[in-house]
């Protein structure tokens, strides 16, 4: 056949080809979204030189993608109306591996496959590596996908025919392989594809699944819903959404904001908040985050259902991805899109990548000021946020540069406030604290009763000094993590020294009048009383003692100075066990 080449893929093209068609795959869907990527790629190119002022071929065509499904003939169609390529073009792209990611992957999986090598005792080692290797790959390959290669996991043979959009020559060419090592390319006499790329993919046996429409369309809603160019399926148009966070924020209506984050989350409730965020420096990136009005255990049952969907100009790279977020932002659900990743990321350089990491800085220091600006300016919604997700958001105590930040977003339940539902901020306790008052008080209990019934508490109401009611058990760390707010130390009530509050005068008339001072005989009496007090309960306590704090309750266990509270010890030894 005149013009006819039949080549060999290169050598590592075929160690792909190997691993891809001998391993099991949980998600082979993902060749639908490689060969979209693709076709939307050829028509941005396209549309990118059309701007620039050149004319391509057919300029009427509009710029889409059509699948269509033929069960008779087992194939499924992909077309586009893009860039196209010479007969060249398909040797060279599609007889080698695309420089974008695909050699990281090739990289990771040759560290993985090294032991199967080194087992194979010198013999040719590919086949003996894609074995080795195939249980890792079906993992890396279900989520990061290689590009146009996987289209092989469904078919046992392929024809990409193409005629490009720019070149003078019109003829189309034909590309055609059955992905086991060898590929020809030959000139196609036809009148399709007037402009553009098809790829006709003969399905396996195994693969009749994507000849089923519904199937096929779920595929392309999950992994390529946000596509830039239409997608049909024999004729009816799948992907209707707006990648709404490439949108200017002004044209964005309130009702698409909450369908969005219903569509994303599967909430039935519309989302508390939401932050639409557009960056170019330090990093470029897009970004949709919600916060939800309904809660989530992140103690419990949610414990992973956390992170970012992270898409690649408008392709899902990753569900959940959770190097875009500290935990204690694990309420934010929403989207990441970012031009500067390839589409092709192996999950290790994921996790490493620097990229990511400035993205996630930039979100911390977002969403930070925004919940400033909520505090400031709707308190009741801010408070509602604390009661969702205030839990989680706690944990930020670690964020270390944004310590003082997250301090002032804190919330607490307190003494002074009129009950359990109300809440202050340390800035709010700062400004209503006596002259002189350096440290922010604190007791633990279940609840707001139990916190009120508690003997240290006498003094502290004495002196009208409020103390803040920690309800939860992480809230003692917190307070022990954060050291200090604006120079002001966190103490337990508990751990208060006899003589703390002497400075503060009495702010009411205790309930029963002080007792008189102790005389000389009263205190060999006591000292009796005490003795034998700690003769019964021996290596129990450190010490006992007279106090003079208490006005109501007769006696009061206290930590020895600097020690732990008794919940916290409670909890440690709950956590030793
Ligand atoms: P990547 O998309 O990461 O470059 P692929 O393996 O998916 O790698 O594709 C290899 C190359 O083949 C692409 O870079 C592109 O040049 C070419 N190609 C694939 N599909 C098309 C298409 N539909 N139209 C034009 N070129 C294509
Ligand atoms: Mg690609």
């Amino acid at each position: 056949e005149a013009g006819k080449k039949t080549r060999q893929f290169r050598a590592e093209v075929r160690k792909v080809l190997h691993i891809l068609t001998n391993s099991l795959y949980t998600n082979r869907e993902i060749f639908l979204r490689e060969l979209i990527s693709n076709a939307s790629d050829a028509l941005d190119k396209l549309r990118f030189r059309v701007n620039r002022g050149e004319s391509p071929r057919e300029p009427d065509l509009p710029l889409e993608i059509r699948i269509s499904i033929d069960k008779d003939a087992k194939t499924l169609i992909i077309a586009d109306t893009g860039l196209g390529m010479t007969a060249g073009e398909l040797a060279e792209n599609l007889g080698t591996i695309a420089k974008s990611g695909s050699e990281e992957f090739l990289a990771g999986l040759a560290a993985e496959s090294r032991s199967g090598k080194e087992k194979s005792d010198g013999k040719d080692g590919g086949a003996a590596d894609g074995e080795a290797a195939a249980a890792d790959a079906a993992n890396i390959i279900g989520r990061f996908g290689v590009g146009f290669y996987s289209v092989f996991m469904v078919a046992d043979r392929v024809e990409v025919t193409s005629r490009p959009a720019f070149e003078k020559d019109a003829q189309a060419h034909v590309w055609i392989s059955d992905g086991l090592g060898s590929y020809s390319v030959e000139p196609f006499d036809a009148e399709e594809p007037k402009r553009g790329t098809v790829v006709k993919a003969h399905l396996k046996d195994d693969a009749v699944e994507f000849l089923e429409k519904f199937r096929v369309e779920s595929a392309i809603r999950k992994h390529s819903a946000f596509v830039p160019f239409p997608v049909f399926v024999d004729g009816e148009r799948v992907n209707t959404q707006p990648a709404l966070w490439r949108e200017p924020k002004s044209s964005v209506t309130k009702e698409q904001y909450d369908d969005f984050y219903k569509a994303l989350s599967y909430d039935a409730k519309a989302p508390l908040d939401v932050q639409h965020i557009a960056v170019d420096a330090p990093v470029q990136f897009n970004a949709l985050l919600y916060i939800p009005d309904s809660g989530q255990d992140f103690f419990g049952a949610d414990r992973d259902f956390w992170g970012l969907d992270l898409y690649a100009r408008r392709v899902l790279i990753q569900h959940r991805n959770k190097e875009l977020i500290p935990e204690y932002l694990a309420f934010l659900k929403g989207v990441v899109d970012t031009e500067d990743l390839p589409l092709n990321i192996s999950r290790e350089t994921l996790q490493e990548n620097v990229l990511l990491r400035k993205i996630n800085q930039v979100i911390v220091k977002q969403t930070l000021s925004h919940l400033e600006k909520m505090a400031k300016d709707d308190a009741e919604k801010y408070k509602r946020f604390w009661q969702l997700h205030g839990k989680i958001f706690k944990l930020g105590y670690h964020d270390f540069p944004n310590r003082e930040r997250v301090s002032a977003l804190l919330r607490f339940n307190s003494s002074t406030l009129p009950d359990a539902d109300a809440l202050t901020s340390l800035d709010e306790y700062m400004a209503r604290a006596p002259e002189g008052q350096k440290t922010f008080w604190y007791v633990a209990a279940p609840n707001r009763e139990a916190a009120r019934l508690n003997p240290h508490m006498e003094l502290f109401r004495k002196k009208g000094i409020e103390v803040l009611y920690l309800f939860e058990p992480v809230d003692e760390f917190v307070m022990e993590g954060l050291g200090k707010y604006k120079e002001w130390d966190f103490k337990a009530a508990e751990n208060a020294a006899d003589d703390a509050l002497a400075s503060f005068a009495d702010k009411e008339k205790p309930e029963k009048e002080a007792a008189a001072p102790l005389s000389e005989e009263d205190n060999t009496s006591f000292d009796k009383l005490l003795a034998r007090m700690k003769e019964i309960l021996g290596d129990k306590v450190t010490e006992v003692r007279v106090s003079h704090r208490l006005a109501d309750s007769p006696a009061v266990l206290v930590s020895p100075d600097g020690g732990m509270s008794s919940s916290m010890e409670k909890l440690l030894k709950v956590m030793q066990k």
